[in-house]
């Protein structure tokens, strides 16, 4: 593999740091205490072409490979994990596996105002029942001539109060295949489905996350996305390459934990001599630093599998198991390194450690994940 970025991913992570410099860094404490980032910065995604990356120009994408969506990922990681998440959920879960699974007709419905940031996609896999047993679920799908009828309940659903369409997954009773999950493309005005916003999170706060109620939501058959019966394989296929989005975004928080934690213990001042100066404040930053790079070349190394068209399934769940507890873990030593004014929202790193906690539990949580490699390793299900 080699190392060496591209021009053009060099010119890609400038223009996303730029981006993150002008519309993002300014606003981030604000959206965090207002639980909400401001709406607009969907659309302005959208126009610098984030939400269209690795989508083919055809359906309004921007092109370009997986490193180069990995390195915008890790900028945005960088600048606020809420913004990251609407280009993760909406490009990485939504638009990416409509191109991957959709039909010409689906593809032109919804792509174009996906990438452009028009339209927010949602993907609706997690139940109040079912998480980590995600093909267990219990939301139904009943077909009605040439329709389907959608009855249940999605819980923690990034994006769901924004999303103009769910990718929604439900067990149809009559279909043949694996466990009967079936993915369905539901325009969240359909009669009959109703959000609630998820309050008191503990990081994330800028993100619209949302509990989904279908309740005889009437959706033509056409909505299907996939073969019917292959909605677990289309779940699971969406969220191998979105848990290398994640890792990408897990490096971006490291990486803002590093820089944030450098600057200020060279500033800081303790027994007569800045605090970078003491051996134990430089054990911390190390630790920070060697977790960065880790994170970031197991990461780097699921993109390259993916543009070169080989497996990646395995190696994504050990990017995503290392760089979710590596910038938890980054997160905490750099609050260690701020002191008590680690402790208060005025400082970045605070925010770091919340919005960084979530990233061991979604997407598959860290157990999950080690089920999976151990089943890779074994050939053993362990689950
Ligand atoms: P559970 O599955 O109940 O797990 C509880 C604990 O048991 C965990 O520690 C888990 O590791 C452990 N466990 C479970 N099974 C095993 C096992 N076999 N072996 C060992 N340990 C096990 N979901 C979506 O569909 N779409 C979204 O957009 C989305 N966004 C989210 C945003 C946020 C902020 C949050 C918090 C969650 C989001 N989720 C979303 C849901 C998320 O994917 C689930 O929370 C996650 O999969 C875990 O499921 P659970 O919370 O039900 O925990």
């Amino acid at each position: 593999m080699n190392l060496e970025l591209s021009e053009e991913q060099t010119a890609v992570r400038r223009l996303a740091r730029d981006f993150v410099e002008r519309e993002i860094a300014p606003h981030v404490v604000d959206w965090d205490r207002a639980e909400s980032v401001d709406r607009s910065i969907v659309k302005k995604l959208g126009e610098v072409g984030f939400l269209g990356l690795t989508v083919d120009e055809e359906y309004g994408g921007s092109g370009g490979d997986h490193l180069a969506y990995c390195l915008v990922t890790e900028e945005l990681g960088r600048g606020d994990s809420s913004v990251r998440g609407i280009v993760s959920v909406s490009l990485g879960l939504v638009a990416k596996t409509i191109a991957a699974w959709g039909s010409e007709e689906q593809k032109r419905r919804w792509l174009p105002g996906l990438t452009a940031g028009e339209y927010v996609g949602c993907f609706g896999l997690t139940e109040p029942g079912t998480g980590s047993d995600a093909g267990n679920l219990a939301t139904r799908a009943v077909r009605d001539g040439d329709h389907y009828v959608l009855d249940g309940t999605k819980m923690f659903i990034t994006n769901g109060t924004w999303a103009d369409v769910v990718l929604l997954f439900a067990r149809s009773t009559d279909a043949p295949g694996h466990k009967g999950v079936t993915a369905f493309l539901v325009p969240t005005d359909t009669p009959g489905l109703t959000r609630r916003t998820v309050h008191g999170k503990l990081g994330l706060r800028g993100q619209a996350t949302a509990e989904l109620v279908l309740e005889g939501v009437r959706v033509p058959a056409s909505a299907m996305l996939g073969p019917e019966g292959k909605g677990f394989t289309v779940a699971m296929s969406a969220l191998a390459k979105g848990r290398m989005s994640v890792a990408a975004g897990c490096v971006g928080i490291a990486q803002a934990a590093l820089d944030a934690a450098v600057r200020y213990a060279g500033e800081r001042e303790q027994f007569g001599r800045p605090i970078a100066h003491h051996q134990l404040v430089q054990e911390l930053l190390s630790d920070i630093a060697v977790d960065v790079d880790a994170a970031r070349l197991l990461t780097w190394r699921v993109a390259d599998l993916v543009d070169r068209g080989l497996p990646f399934a395995t190696e994504a769940s050990k990017a995503k198991l290392f760089a979710s507890e590596a910038a938890v873990r980054a997160a905490n030593n750099a609050l260690q390194v701020f002191g008590g004014y680690g402790y208060i929202d005025e400082y970045p790193v605070g925010k770091l450690l919340r919005d960084a906690r979530v990233m061991t539990l979604y997407e598959g949580t860290s157990q999950i994940q080690k089920l999976l490699i151990g089943r890779a390793l074994t050939g053993v299900s362990a689950f």
